[in-house]
């Protein structure tokens, strides 16, 4: 199927963009990379009456350090993130998640903001995000303003952006120089979104114990989910096969999976657990390899 006819402009700065958007309200919608908003327009999922193009904005793709965060500017593409040095030195869970998005064909046209703003609860990069508690920086009519990542994934497919805001920006903590990290999926096919995942970050400090643990799950929820409880579980600990196991325990409680035709909740729930406990034993095992704290 084709889209439906639609209104088409390329705005040609940020400013120029949110005019645009706050010209055409709700009956807008920005055109990032185009691999999710075309193929839903072709379905007749979405019928936006004007598309507000920001491909040719630019300062939206940097990638950079800024004061302990790494800055990756909304229309970054996914691809140039994953390759990126920055990106790979500041949060190596970055390249080692996009990886799991779609194929590289798609990660070359896919955004950073896009995939954000998109916010399918089984996508990789919002798990990323609201693991690390990431803040998304926003441009509107009414000013810019900041969003931390738990007040900004409001349900599936929605965010807290209003229909003339323009996601400009994502900032995430710089993890320490050790950290391991690690990205565990169920998925049917390599490239499919996956059933259920997880996202990992551990540190350990010099006595083994863990002083850092960012765990994060995807498509279990309506929304990305950071596993506070399962972090309270290990933080101060020895990661040890029984504090891994028990922090694992927690994760059926945190989550709220439904039933789809691809797996029923109970089974998302089961491979939420089991996904965290791989994770964290992944991660553990890097961080231990990189920093040569014995855990
Ligand atoms: C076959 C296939 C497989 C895929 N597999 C995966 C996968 O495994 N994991 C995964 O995470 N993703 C997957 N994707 C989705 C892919 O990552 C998309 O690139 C991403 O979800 C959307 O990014 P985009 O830049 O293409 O955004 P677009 O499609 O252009 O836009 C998506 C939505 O976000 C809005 N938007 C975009 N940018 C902004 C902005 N700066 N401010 C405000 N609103 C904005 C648009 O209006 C639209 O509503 C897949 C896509 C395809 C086609």
């Amino acid at each position: 199927m084709k889209p439906p006819p639609v209104r088409y402009a390329r705005a040609t700065d940020a400013r120029e963009a949110v005019a645009l958007l706050a010209e055409h309200g709700s009956e807008a919608k920005v055109l990032a990379g185009g691999q999710s908003l075309v193929p839903l327009m072709s379905f007749r999922l979405a019928r936006p009456s004007v598309l507000v193009d920001i491909n040719r904005v630019p300062g939206l793709d940097t990638v950079a350090t800024d004061n302990g965060s790494l800055v990756i500017g909304a229309m970054a593409r996914q691809r140039d993130v994953e390759l990126s040095d920055v990106a790979a030195a500041a949060v190596p869970l970055l390249p080692m998640a996009l990886r799991h998005v779609g194929h590289v064909a798609i990660r070359n046209r896919g955004t950073v903001g896009g995939s954000l703003a998109h916010a399918d609860p089984a996508a990789e990069l919002p798990c990323l995000v609201a693991a690390l508690g990431g803040e998304l920086e926003v441009d509107g009519p009414r000013g810019t303003r900041t969003i931390a990542a738990q007040d900004f994934f409001a349900g599936t497919f929605t965010t807290a952006l209003e229909p003339d805001e323009l996601l400009v920006a994502v900032r995430l903590p710089r993890l320490p120089q050790g950290t391991g990290v690690a990205v565990e999926e169920l998925a049917r096919r390599h490239g499919d979104f996956a059933i259920a995942g997880a996202v990992a970050a551990v540190h350990l400090a010099a006595d083994g114990t863990v002083d850092l643990v960012r765990l994060g799950a995807s498509g279990v929820d309506s929304v990305p989910v950071r596993l506070h409880a399962a972090e309270a579980v290990l933080a101060g600990q020895a990661p040890t096969a029984e504090a891994i196991a028990a922090a694992a325990d927690t994760v059926p409680a945190s989550v709220r999976p439904t039933d789809d035709v691809h797996a029923p909740a109970s089974y998302r729930r089961d491979m939420a657990r089991l996904l965290v406990e791989r994770a964290i034993g992944v991660a553990v095992h890097r961080s231990t390899e990189r920093s040569g704290v014995r855990a």
